[in-house]
């Protein structure tokens, strides 16, 4: 699967503390580290966007 983050993002960082290995911080927004997400970080990717306040992670 590919995640991306929307201008939506409010960089709270949250997304970033529950799973570095996806995310990091950008200089205004969180960022994708990843093209493609393996499947081992998948469910943590799922807890980020429940987590984030702005629904700013989709998976596409
Ligand atoms: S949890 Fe959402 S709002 Fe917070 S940094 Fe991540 S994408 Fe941005």
């Amino acid at each position: 699967m590919e995640v991306h983050i929307t201008e939506d993002c409010i960089a709270c960082e949250q997304c970033v503390e529950i799973c570095p290995q996806v995310f990091q911080m950008g200089d205004e927004l969180a960022e994708v580290i990843l093209e493609e997400i393996p499947e081992e970080y998948a469910e943590a990717v799922e807890e980020a966007m429940d987590v984030c306040p702005t629904e700013a992670i989709v998976i596409e």
